[in-house]
């Protein structure tokens, strides 16, 4: 490996730390002031930004310890057989950038994944030397965020938790099958024991804080992973129904998403093209139904066209819901529960609770559910309020037509509050 300053083996480790979407901020326009006009980049690496626990917006250093791997996973840069330049920090480089950024009022905490160097044992011992030395040698109370290597040893993940605010694990692909076909060194069983350990971990010293003040603290951000959408043949049924199980099974705070993108030296296994950019926003509110909006996730999954089991890209999944199972609508604003008035396409949750304190005092007509919404024509179809009632319009073949604005730009945002 060539011999490369600290600012170089930045601009490659930040590069590369790029894919990784779980504190990702993607999918806006190119811009940049390499030529002296204006200020600012959309398409620097290096800081991301992320939410603390408290419901603050944080800005990380976000880097690979190494871009190395001894893996050669078909959809990954990093792989062993790509033919991109290579540069590794240690532990010691890491934790003297992170305090310097620190100190310079640039980051607020530290986003670390790797390549895998020598073994898994002896990479996840490098990424556990940076937040230790970070906690124990400089006290950094910022946020850290690590991303666990596979098949590293449950002693150094468990490690891993204790200095680090949240700890993740990659599942990379939804089906057992596509994570043989892309990523066949990895082991999808090892990495579900990895994300029951961190659980229970968890639920553990949360338990054991509860009788004692001085119980340490295990990723009290809790555990996250990220699955690559598009890269094999998955359908949005599957990853949804994936998604739901991973909750389910392992208390995660997020699942995250992250489209496919072609890269340089592709694996012939892969795709030429990338998957929709909207597919992957798709995806992200179907998640947001199941945990906000008190959606089973066979409702979601239903929402997805029964032939292909993929969600509609042009209206988001809960208007392709209300659309497809008419049957709940219209839904009365002031009688109906809390889960109904959820369904309607148009009513976020801010909204919902309005009505619901609302409607204590007063019947609610059409303009006072209008003042909690940013469209309310968007709405009148699928409700009943004091002074509307759409009898012709919920049974009509074309609703779709009437309430999908034509112009992309003017897209119904159904979670607007
Ligand atoms: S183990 Fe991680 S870094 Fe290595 S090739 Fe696979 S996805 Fe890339």
């Amino acid at each position: 490996m060539a011999q490369l300053d600290t600012r170089q083996k930045l601009e490659i480790l930040a590069d590369a730390a790029k894919y990784d979407a779980s504190c990702a901020s993607s999918g806006t326009a190119k811009r940049n002031s390499r030529d002296g006009k204006g200020l600012g980049s959309t398409e620097g690496m290096g800081i991301c930004h992320a939410y603390a626990p408290d419901g603050r917006c944080i800005s990380l250093l976000k880097i690979l310890l190494t871009n190395s791997c001894i893996f050669d996973c078909h959809y990954c840069i990093n792989r062993k057989s790509s033919n991109v330049r290579r540069a590794r920090f240690t532990a010691d480089e890491v934790v003297k950038l992170t305090i310097a950024f620190y100190k310079r009022n640039y980051i607020e905490g530290l986003f670390l994944s790797s390549g895998i160097i020598r073994s898994s044992n002896y990479t996840m011992e490098q990424m556990v030397e940076v937040a230790r030395a970070l906690r124990e040698d400089h006290h950094f109370r910022g946020y850290i965020h690590l991303k666990t290597i596979p098949d590293a040893d449950p002693e150094l993940v468990r490690l891993a938790g204790l200095y680090a605010d949240r700890v993740s694990i990659n599942v990379e692909l939804p089906t057992a099958g596509g994570l043989k076909r892309l990523a066949p060194e990895k082991d999808g069983a090892r990495i579900e024991g990895a994300m029951a350990d961190v659980k229970s971990s968890i639920i553990d010293t949360r338990d054991a804080a509860k009788r004692y003040k001085s119980a340490p603290r295990f990723a009290p951000a809790g555990q996250s992973t990220q699955m690559i959408v598009g890269a094999d043949a998955a359908t949005d049924r599957d990853i949804v129904s994936r998604a739901s199980t991973l909750y389910d099974r392992f208390q995660l705070r997020r699942v995250y998403y992250s489209a496919f993108s072609p890269i340089p030296d592709a694996s012939a296994v892969l795709p030429l093209q990338r998957p929709p950019l909207m597919r992957e926003h798709r995806l992200y509110q179907s998640d947001w139904l199941m945990r906000f909006y008190e959606y089973q996730p066979h409702e979601v999954v239903a929402a997805a066209d029964d032939a292909t089991g993929m969600l509609p890209l042009d209206i988001d999944p809960k208007l392709a819901w209300a659309l497809k199972f008419r049957q709940h609508f219209p839904v009365d604003v002031n009688r109906a529960p809390r889960e109904l008035l959820l369904r309607v396409p148009g009513l976020g949750v801010k909204a919902v609770n309005g009505i619901l304190a609302s409607r204590r005092w007063r019947r609610l007509r059409l303009d006072d559910v209008a003042r909690l919404t940013v469209s309310v024509a968007k709405l009148r179809p699928f409700i009943v309020t004091e002074d509307w009632r759409p009898v012709i319009l919920s049974d009509r073949a074309d609703l779709k037509t009437l309430v999908v604005p034509k112009k992309k730009k003017e897209q119904l945002e159904l979670f607007a509050a």
